[in-house]
């Protein structure tokens, strides 16, 4: 439970069972090995399959990645617009798109994807990506290099001839599947899978168009959506999965804390903010507030929902009127980490225990980090303050979120955290119940299909197995537990 960071005395495996690997460059990326001093060993161990895939793929990533010949190879027959080797190194191009939680879920999501079809994965480094994230795989680059031909990402939207969907849907294979001639199959094909996509698009989820989606050398992919639970759903990867996950709740987990390394400068932020605020304390709670509404706040139901909550599950204490009489010798001190876009709710709940003893006796100090005031996706500065966040409520013992909110989905998927989750206000009201624990620390997919492929109609496939239910914050969603 919280205390100062373990000094180097009492070492603790900074490979994180396995995940990560040696041979880096220290220097170049501090959080890489000091992370495991800041947070509680994980009670998750990665199965020896996963380890042997990772390794497996970092040796791919090193033979397919950019400045090598077989990469030069593939750009090349990219260029020529041909398809008809059969390529040694196939290609997931990520697009980098939408708010910094989304980008690093499905950042997630396109990585278990590559894992699954022996792609390498590249990543559009958009404004600002280099600047946040480490190098994750050893020797070589997840970056797209700049001078890749294709290069007019913001051009690939729902609407994109180039996109698989509507390639489907204009019948472009026309007997799709096995029979196509591989010189009917474009050399690359936009992957659009984000929340506004159609029936065709979706169809990336069924057995049978992978197959001929595996005839393609290179896929770039737009989303912003966690896709991993649609995975779990195609009979084509549930044994590969099952070996990679045996349990099937750590996926993001494991996942997020191999690929997800501040960069040094964003490291900084974590180290300074946790050393100065949240070391010595002898515990944390972390809350994430995140309002969906169209004015900045802050708003009564929502502070009156995040005192509820906090109060009603016990994760903070009351306060009374009745000053306590005595002093004793050791005072327990809790510190409560908010993270907001506003700040009125943390000058509010820091004033409430200024104001009034907590019952108990507890101290308790009241963080946060920066005020932001609006989303702004494209700000440097902005998105290193909100990766350190999303970190540094990782790192607390306790965590409190909110729903629909993707930040706080990465903050309890690295910390290994349930959080309790605050169910999301509808027409100003709190809720009732405020909050409640959630199943498992998995994302939740907020626009999965309901398409059942064999049969070719809709389906709740919320209800198809147990592992895969409906979210706690979005009835349509789906999450692994
Ligand atoms: P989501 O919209 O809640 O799913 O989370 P995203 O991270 O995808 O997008 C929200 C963006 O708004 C973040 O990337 C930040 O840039 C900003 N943001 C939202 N909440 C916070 C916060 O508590 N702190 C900071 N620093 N930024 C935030």
């Amino acid at each position: 439970e919280g205390g100062p960071p373990v000094s180097s005395n009492a070492p603790k495996d900074r490979f994180l069972g396995g995940l990560l690997v040696d041979g880096f460059d220290e220097a170049s990326c501090l959080s890489r090995y000091q992370s495991v001093m800041f947070r509680k060993v994980s009670s998750y161990i990665p199965s020896p399959y996963l380890l042997k895939r990772l390794r497996n793929y970092e040796a791919l990533h090193k033979r397919c990645g950019p400045a090598t010949e077989l990469y030069n190879k593939t750009i090349d027959q990219l260029k020529s617009g041909r398809n008809v080797e059969s390529a040694e190194c196939n290609y997931v191009v990520w697009i980098s798109y939408s708010g910094l939680g989304n980008r690093i879920l499905t950042l997630a999501s396109s990585f278990l994807y590559a894992l699954l079809t022996n792609r390498v994965l590249l990543v559009d480094r958009g404004s600002d990506m280099a600047d946040l994230f480490c190098e994750p795989f050893p020797e070589t680059s997840w970056l797209l290099p700049l001078d890749f031909p294709i290069n007019q990402f913001s051009s690939f939207q729902k609407e994109s001839s180039e996109s698989y969907g509507n390639m489907l849907k204009n019948n472009v294979f026309a007997n799709s599947g096995d029979g196509v001639p591989k010189g009917k199959i474009p050399p690359y094909i936009y992957l659009h899978l984000s929340h506004d996509y159609g029936d065709h698009d979706k169809l990336f989820f069924c057995d049978e168009e992978q197959l001929l989606l595996q005839k393609i050398p290179w896929l770039v992919l737009r989303s912003d959506n966690y896709f991993v639970p649609s995975l779990f759903l195609m009979p084509a990867y549930e044994k590969e999965l099952h070996q990679l996950f045996p349990k099937r709740d750590t996926v993001f987990h494991h996942l997020g804390r191999y690929l997800f390394h501040p960069t040094n400068s964003v490291w900084g932020l974590v180290k300074r903010y946790y050393l100065a605020y949240l070391a010595k304390v002898d515990e944390s709670v972390g809350i994430q507030i995140r309002v969906f509404e169209t004015e900045p706040g802050p708003f009564q139901h929502v502070l009156d929902q995040i005192l509820g909550c906090t109060r009603k599950e016990k994760l903070l204490p009351d306060v009374t009127l009745q000053e306590p009489i005595g002093l004793t010798a050791y005072i327990r001190s809790k510190a409560i980490l908010v993270t907001s876009l506003n700040s009125g709710y943390s000058e509010n709940i820091r004033n409430m225990y200024w104001e009034n003893p907590a019952t108990n006796g507890e101290i308790i100090s009241v963080y946060q980090p920066s005020h932001e005031e609006f989303q702004q996706t494209e700000k440097q500065t902005h998105n290193r303050k909100a990766w350190a966040e999303m970190y540094l409520l990782s790192l607390t013992d306790t965590l409190v979120t909110s729903s629909w909110s993707t930040f706080g989905y990465v903050a309890q998927g690295l910390g290994g955290l349930k959080p309790w989750i605050m169910f999301k206000p509808e027409n100003r009201t709190t809720p009732d119940p405020p909050c409640r624990r959630v199943m498992s620390m998995e994302p939740c997919f907020h626009a999965p299909p309901f398409y059942d492929c064999k049969a070719k109609t809709g389906i709740d496939t919320g209800a198809l197995v147990p592992y895969v239910r409906h979210c706690e914050d979005m009835d349509w969603g789906l999450k692994l537990v």
